[in-house]
């Protein structure tokens, strides 16, 4: 049998099919932009691990640090003998995170678990409970992240109650009909109908949203969020889980909407393909909960801490958020060629900052065409592209290729997206 096929059949007798796969390799080995599978076949990876991989995969810079750090000890858990590395990188995100004031930084394992403790953060700072959220966003995927995602196929679905506090907002976009005063009346109504103003402890959103489907937040209501927040005594969350680390050509993306929160979710390419997340806010807020309220027993582990240091090193040294910007319009342009031609499927709404670039795949109504972005994602597999899909119609196709991938990899990569395309 084959090796993909062979791992298949052992995967399915023995892990859940409730985790999905994008595809239907099995990987072997990867170097940057490329990614080998268990029968040796080669991939150009336009998925970057799920927007883990601007340093791309195993940067000699990184790879340096962790065998560096694996020399000295990989866990004794922060909260029983606490190390330099850790501290080292908290400084580091204080210093660059766009936070008014003095910064702190707490730092856990996955995406998810930063977002939790961000509302932990933010309840016991207000002494409120209420949190609001946007429909299509996503945070997570534990008991109160995916009640905060705002997507209930397969998220939620029979995965227990909504959880108290929770509300969500329509997100706007010209896609779903909403405007941003659309949204913001919303707000208003929600203020009357269901909670008060003084309950709710905070605003999450994402500056563009990533599972949703590559929707730029507007930054009109990122300043409106703001000017409500600061009325009220609300915080603003900013969840840049999926955003961080150079993707949208900004060190945070938020930083294009020049919109201070009191508290930024990192994770994914901090780590650079080592597991690390982490809450970095106002140093007032994150002092709120009290000794012992805060942690986990592998939260900001060393291996991955130093991995952390070597990739900010990385983006600096390698001036990534440039190569961000060139690898956006290098997409761009690719992608309205591909547009033009008769012969592609029809191809809509280009979009995104930096190298956060995804594009629609309609019907000949317009209509989102799902099943016709899934045949795109496995015939490129075929071809030798590992793509990811995303957005609440499921008809999205999202490119997180490497920042350090080399043009030449980028144009092989396009060339195959372009012949997955053809009708
Ligand atoms: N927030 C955002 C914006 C995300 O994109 C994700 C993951 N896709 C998460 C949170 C959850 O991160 P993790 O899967 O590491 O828990």
């Amino acid at each position: 049998m084959p090796a993909n096929t062979d791992l298949m059949s052992r995967r399915n007798a023995a892990v859940p099919r409730g985790i999905g796969h994008a595809t239907t390799l099995y990987a072997a080995r990867a170097e940057n932009a490329e990614l080998w599978d268990a029968e040796g076949r080669r991939y150009i990876d336009f998925a970057g691990g799920i927007a883990v991989l601007n340093t791309g995969h195993r940067h000699p810079k990184v790879q340096a640090a962790v065998y560096r750090q694996l020399e000295a000890f990989s866990h004794t858990a922060f909260q029983v003998a606490p190390y330099e590395v850790y501290i080292s990188l908290a400084e580091r995100l204080n210093g660059l995170a766009p936070i008014d004031g003095p910064a702190k930084t707490a730092l856990f394992t996955t995406g998810a678990e930063a977002v939790e403790n961000a509302l932990k953060i933010a309840r016991a700072f207000t002494g409120r409970d209420g949190v609001i959220a946007f429909s299509g966003g996503f945070h997570g995927r534990t008991a109160l992240t995916s009640a905060l995602t705002g997507k209930v196929q397969p998220y939620k679905k029979d995965l227990g109650p909504p959880q108290a506090g929770i509300y969500h907002l329509p997100f706007p976009h010209d896609s779903f009909g909403i405007s941003v005063a659309d949204t913001l009346k919303s707000l208003d109504f929600l203020f009357r109908a269901d909670i008060d103003p003084s309950a709710v402890a905070a605003f999450i959103i994402e500056p563009v949203q990533g599972e949703g489907g590559f929707l730029i937040t507007p930054p009109e209501l990122l300043h409106a969020l703001r000017e409500v927040a600061d009325r009220h005594g609300i915080l603003l969350i900013v969840d840049e889980v999926q955003t961080g680390f150079g993707r949208t050509g900004k060190m945070f993306t938020i930083e294009h909407a020049a919109v201070k929160p009191d508290l930024i979710t990192v994770a994914k390419s901090l780590g650079g393909g080592y597991p690390i997340s982490g809450v970095i806010g106002r140093a007032e807020v994150m002092d709120a909960p009290v000794t012992g309220g805060l942690g986990g027993t592998y939260g900001g582990n060393p291996v991955a801490c130093a991995a952390a240091l070597a990739v900010l090193e990385v983006i600096d040294a390698e001036n990534l958020l440039a190569a961000a910007d060139r690898q956006g319009a290098l997409f761009t342009a690719r992608l309205e060629a591909i547009a033009h031609k008769n012969t592609s499927l029809p191809i809509r709404h280009i979009r995104g900052l930096g190298a956060m670039i995804a594009f629609d795949i309609v019907d000949q109504d317009g209509q989102p065409d799902a099943a016709a972005t899934k045949a795109v994602t496995t015939k490129a597999q075929a071809l030798g592209l590992i793509l990811l899909s995303c957005g609440v119609f499921g008809n999205t196709i999202r490119l997180l290729a490497p920042l350090t991938a080399s043009e030449a990899v980028l144009n092989e990569g396009l060339d195959i997206l372009e012949t997955a395309l053809e009708a």
